[in-house]
């Protein structure tokens, strides 16, 4: 944190309402709302927008998911999973102190109670995204959004079972998954195996293709918006006077405005440091595999439940996507981790694959210990407001964070009570 003044003026054809630092789909959405009440918004981007999580995810809106990851059990059965080989989930050894910290804070979370009162929170940002993409989606389609729901694809009858228990959870807040047995499962969707046991129907889920939208929000929010996109630069630093930070530095200058907007992703948390911040949001590496689409393409995605590997259809392309890797802010490609989601195609689809390939990719998804996004003004500079956290949910939940953070800006009433997602329920 720099002191202003220390660095000399910054520049005023360089100031604006509102900066954004990050131009994911957290980012995006913040200025679609924040310039649909009239502000002035500026994007600071490190790389391109939209090359971090938000580019080659699975694209899935998946409005039903919510339980979070954090429940009673979760660590005892994925480290079994891990050591046998079949979890999703690695996590690279060695010293790591934040993960190591994060790790614990998870473990604490592990709980039944944590467990319903995020059910809760997320039930609560998942129906606000879903009324506002409903809305988004009823003026364009600019990214392939399908609405045909998401399919769990169950190989054997204990993931069957063990899923039944999760429709049980959320029954009581009116979310019916449709169970399916196996010949029902077939003939909605050909394109699986026919030796699987079974699975279930999440109607109320959706998909879309997510760079097109990153796209479409980046053009429509030039052009139409004049929102103003600084690609290739990093902010580095903030200056802060009185409490209120007054601009950030960056690896392209000073930028001044009213009010921030911290939208980095799994990043957020090296940003924050300056100012002496700590978050539980660790990156949770994830890889994705398009191609084109297989001659048996998936009418749904497919969640292959056993291998948490998901296979969505897009109209323009296909893709594999999952696992989960703690080994830091490193961005390689770990080609065991991308065998490993093809071998779990091979065993769920008929076609797992297409050709050619387009892509291989890999990013960081932004996960919080407790599994619930913070969106929260900081705790001593007010004109700052931090969107991150967002897990495996940031496409879904994209609409009711960027609503939210809009209406704080803007100091308007919130459409649901923002206390759940506010920084200090971590001691900082
Ligand atoms: C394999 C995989 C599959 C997934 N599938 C789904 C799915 O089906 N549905 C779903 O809802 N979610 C899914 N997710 C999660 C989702 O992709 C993320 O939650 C979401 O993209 C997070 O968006 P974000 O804008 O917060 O972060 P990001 O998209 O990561 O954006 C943050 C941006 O901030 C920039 N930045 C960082 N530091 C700085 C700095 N100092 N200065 C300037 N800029 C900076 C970064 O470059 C980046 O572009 C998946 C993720 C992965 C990896």
């Amino acid at each position: 944190m720099v002191q202003t003044g220390k660095k000399g003026d910054i520049s005023q054809g360089q100031s604006s309402d509102i900066i954004i630092i990050g131009g994911g789909i957290t980012g995006l959405f913040s200025a679609y709302y924040l310039t649909m009440a009239g502000k002035k918004v500026r994007i600071i981007e490190k790389d391109l927008v939209g090359s971090g999580a938000s580019h080659g995810n699975c694209g899935l809106l998946v409005f039903s998911d919510l339980l979070p990851l954090c429940t009673p059990g979760t660590v005892q059965s994925e480290l079994v999973r891990m050591i046998k080989g079949k979890s999703p989930l690695s996590i690279k050894p060695g010293i790591n102190i934040p993960l190591w910290k994060f790790l614990y804070k998870f473990w604490t979370y592990c709980n039944e109670k944590s467990m319903h009162h995020s059910m809760g929170v997320r039930n609560e940002i998942l129906n606000l995204s879903r009324e506002l993409f409903e809305d988004f989606f009823g003026k364009q389609n600019p990214c392939e959004w399908e609405d045909k729901g998401v399919f769990i694809v169950c190989k054997d009858k204990d993931g069957l079972k063990k899923y039944g228990k999760v429709k049980e959870l959320l029954e009581p807040f009116g979310i019916g998954h449709r169970f399916l047995s196996k010949e029902e499962l077939l003939e909605r969707e050909p394109a699986v195996k026919s030796d699987i046991a079974g699975g279930y129907l999440h109607s109320a889920d959706s998909h879309l293709k997510p760079d097109l939208l990153i796209n479409y929000l980046k053009v429509y929010l030039k052009t139409e918006k004049k929102v103003v996109f600084e690609e290739n630069c990093h902010v580095k630093d903030f200056s802060v006077k009185n409490n209120k930070i007054k601009g950030v530095y960056t690896s392209r200058g000073e930028f001044k405005a009213d009010h921030f907007v911290i939208a980095a992703g799994a990043w957020s948390g090296l940003i924050l440091k300056n100012l002496g911040i700590s978050i539980p949001v660790e990156p949770g590496k994830g890889y994705s595999i398009t191609m084109e689409r297989p001659g048996i393409c998936p009418k749904a995605p497919c969640y292959m439940y056993e291998s948490n590997v998901v296979a969505t259809p897009f109209q323009t392309g296909y893709r594999l996507g999952g696992t989960m890797e703690f080994s830091g802010f490193n961005l390689s490609l770990n080609r065991k981790r991308l065998i490993k989601i093809k071998e779990a195609a091979k065993n769920y689809m008929k076609e797992p694959f297409g050709e050619p390939l387009i892509e291989e990719w890999t990013s960081l998804r932004p996960m919080c210990a407790d599994d619930i996004p913070i969106i929260s003004r900081l705790p001593e500079q007010h004109n700052a407001i931090l969107a991150a956290g967002h897990g495996m949910m940031g496409i879904t939940m994209a609409t009711g964070t960027g609503k939210l953070v809009s209406e704080m800006v803007c100091e308007q009433e919130t459409s649901i009570g923002v206390e759940p997602f506010r920084i200090t329920r971590f001691s900082l």
